[in-house]
């Protein structure tokens, strides 16, 4: 045994505790030892299957040839069953070792049932709604004979102008890490553990590895300049929390991280993630990343981005060949060593025994899931509903009554099935199209007189129509304008410079509000929005998101108060673009704003703070939160260090004349350290449902992970020292209702 970890290589051993453990790592030693130095480079390479050619998916020769000649470990973005086992009888019957491939696809927010974008789910607070994405998501793609999903990406960021906002959970690494742990619990297993040979599980990918979201100015693919103390405070705790859940594999990020690129950082990747967390899983490229240290400047051609890819970490490239073209050379003169090549492939086969696809490759044609059920449909209407926002609204101008006998749904997206947002398939918008919010009004009102109109086309450029919107809106007791950003406009390669409502969506909602009836604006957008001048006139704001499928059922609910909405911003809204970054955690100026005073840190012409602040939202109850009372007033770093929690508790109570949720948040402030700290940093949040006037008190553990912070050290260094921490609860990151702790 002892010479067998001496051959895996320290940095290839298994964690404790994975069933079959043992076997597998004797099955994979014994299968290395038969491998060629071509089959071993061939398990590291990834080639793409193409999903929006056809039904099922449109092959590609060069993945079948690859899979042929046995130079093939991974196909992505192969789905439906049939595809499936087809080219994986090419990989088990006509190579001479039979290895099975892997599967992988990027199920982000769906498969055939397109849950809200995540950044929407994250403004839920509630990790349940990211597990049943999950869980639903893994059923359905393990069905269409999919292992392994890119996801979830936990990409934190300042920059609202980047579109991947959309794919991650908002701007904050808690919240961040705690839907991330939820989601790769959902999707790797159950309750009872990591049980990734079950029919409807999935290998999870926590991407994209690291400090995507510090793109400069928000342009996607930009530079990213990071101290080690932000990197590990700000970019890391969510793959931490995602390592810990004992996610699978880890996606390398398309970014250079203070002039190194993410795939050949060996900082991040072989020292932080191999060693000091102790990864044993698999590292894959993004989509060309390997390649793209060649235009990033840091490799001269092909064969030194295979060499610094493979050598800082990254065990699987996925669609360019420059490992599997060059690495028996790069072996050959030593420049990359067999231990780590041996190692690299350990981590794909050994992903693939746990999957079980030694055992059973193929998957069951009879069972694939081809569309939503109403189940899944349900949980995606729910989980909707639970992300919205509201972010504005006076003299309760929502919800709006279920006996209103007239109703006129205006603007570009009202009747827009562009609902699903980024990463949401072709086949499964043919299969199951988004329910619009005219769709969905009608049904939520059947008995009222439903009418729509479109104002305003969704690029916003063609305004002719804002006149007869205006009619429609006159005849109606109220109008829902529906406004926002087509699906385009966020995702990958998606930034804007400007990212207020496009083109003559806020002329449409002041003709609308110029009226003078009775109006509400619904948000369909994949980022924050500036709001601009119109917020002032629109009595409400809902926010809702790009919100899947049931998209439109779901904020009929909310409109109509069936639902009442609890959702909070998971990122700031600025007031304009000139602000950012503007952010709630940031760090203090030694000259922090006073209104009364001219030489501190402002602008001159606006106002200091956001439109809406992190973990803004209202209801339509109104609730109060007490002030937090802490268990004791002090406690010492080493008591902190070994374990010891100091309770913070609040008691809540509905104030209000109904039903509703709130979002209690917790926020710490050290108010002096050797690393200036945030003004505030989230560190505990609880969704709670109370009936009218009911209480509760909500209680949260405050410990060394909360209170303590990484130095600049490279090596990681955790400290907590002495001093007065601040510590806020309230409903939104502007909490003022405080209590004082001393560490010791
Ligand atoms: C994206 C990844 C994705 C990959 C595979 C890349 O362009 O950055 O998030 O997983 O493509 O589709």
């Amino acid at each position: 045994q002892a010479a067998e970890a001496a051959e895996m290589g320290a940095a290839a051993a298994p964690k404790p505790g994975r069933p079959g453990r043992n076997r597998y790592e004797r099955e994979i030693s014994a299968l290395l030892r038969k491998m060629t130095v071509d089959e071993k480079l061939g398990q590291l390479q990834q080639l793409p299957w193409s999903w929006d050619t056809g039904p099922g998916g449109g092959g590609t020769e060069a993945a079948t040839k690859a899979a042929r000649e046995g130079r093939l470990g991974s196909v992505l973005s192969i789905y439906g069953g049939k595809a499936n086992n087809a080219l994986q009888k090419i990989a088990v019957e006509e190579t001479r070792l039979g290895i099975p491939l892997l599967y992988g696809f990027d199920v982000i927010h769906g498969l055939w049932t397109t849950f809200p974008i995540p950044l929407a789910q994250a403004a839920s607070f509630d990790p349940a709604v990211a597990a049943t994405d999950a869980e639903v998501s893994a059923k359905e793609a393990r069905t269409n004979g999919i292992h392994w999903t890119f996801a979830p990406m936990m990409d934190v960021t300042h920059e609202p102008r980047w579109g991947r906002i959309a794919e991650g959970n908002g701007e904050d690494p808690y919240l961040t890490a705690e839907l991330a742990k939820a989601k790769v619990l959902a999707y790797q297993g159950t309750a009872k553990g990591r049980d990734l040979k079950a029919k409807d599980k999935l290998a999870a990918c926590a991407k994209h590895y690291v400090a995507y979201g510090g793109a400069e100015g928000g342009r996607d693919y930009n530079t990213v300049i990071v101290s080690e103390s932000q990197l590990r405070n700000y970019y890391l705790p969510p793959f931490k929390a995602a390592i810990d859940a004992d996610c699978a594999t880890v996606m390398a990020s398309f970014n250079t991280i203070n002039g190194v690129p993410a795939h050949g950082n060996s900082h991040t990747l072989n020292e932080i993630l191999k060693d000091e967390w102790d990864f044993d899983g698999l590292v894959v490229s993004d989509w060309t990343g390997v390649q793209e240290l060649i235009p990033h400047g840091f490799a001269a051609d092909g064969a030194e981005a295979a060499r610094l890819g493979l050598n800082a970490g990254v065990d699987m490239e996925m669609t360019s060949t420059h490992l599997v073209t060059n690495g028996k050379k790069l072996l050959r003169s030593g420049q990359i060593s067999e231990r780590r090549l041996d190692d690299a492939v350990r981590r794909v086969l050994r992903l693939k025994y746990e999957l079980g696809l030694f055992e059973n490759p193929y998957v069951d044609e009879a069972a694939v899931i081809g569309e939503p059920t109403p189940e899944t449909r349900k949980a995606a209407r729910d989980t909707a509903a639970r992300s919205m926002v509201l972010l504005k609204n006076d003299k309760k101008a929502l919800p709006l009554a279920p006996t209103t006998k007239s109703v006129a749904v205006v603007g570009p997206f009202g009747d827009s099935k562009d609902l699903l947002g980024a990463w949401a398939f072709p086949f499964a918008a043919k299969k199951a199209p988004a329910i619009t919010v005219l769709e969905g009004v009608k049904a939520a009102v059947p008995d009222a007189k439903v009418t729509y109109a479109l104002g305003v086309d969704a690029d916003g450029k063609d305004t002719s129509k804002i006149p007869a919107a205006v009619d429609a809106a006159k005849a109606a007791d109220v109008t829902v304008v529906v406004v926002g950003e087509a699906a385009a406009l966020s995702g990958e390669a998606a930034a804007r410079s400007d990212i207020s409502l496009p083109g003559g969506q806020e002329q449409l909602i002041a003709a609308i509000a110029a009226t003078g009836k009775p109006f509400v604006v619904v948000l369909v957008n994949g980022r924050p929005l500036t709001v601009g001048d119109w917020l002032a006139s629109a009595p409400a704001v809902l926010e809702a998101w790009h919100g899947g499928t049931e998209a439109g059922n779901a904020v009929a609910d909310v409109l109509f108060g069936k639902v009442n909405p609890g959702g909070k911003l998971p990122v700031t809204f600025p007031r304009t673009v000139g602000q950012i970054p503007i952010y709630y955690n940031h760090e203090s100026t030694g000259r922090p704003y006073d209104p009364k005073n001219k030489y501190t840190s402002k602008y001159l012409d606006l106002p200091n703070g956001p439109e809406f602040a992190f973990g803004h939202g209202l209801s339509y109850t109104t609730f109060e939160t007490s002030a937090p009372k802490l268990g004791r007033d002090s406690v010492s770093a080493r008591a902190l260090r070994s374990g010891d929690t100091v309770e913070v508790s609040v008691t809540v109570t509905n104030t209000g004349t109904r039903e509703g949720d709130e979002v209690v948040q917790l926020y710490v402030h050290d108010k002096f350290a050797s690393i200036v700290q945030p003004v505030r940093k989230l560190r505990g949040f609880r969704r709670v449902t109370l009936a009218a006037g009911k209480s509760t008190t909500v209680r949260f553990p405050l410990g060394a992970d909360d209170l303590g912070f990484w130095t600049n050290s490279e090596d990681g260094k955790f400290v907590i020292e002495p001093g007065d921490i601040d510590v806020y609860v309230g409903t939104s990151s502007d909490a003022t209702a405080k209590a004082a702790l001393k560490i010791t």
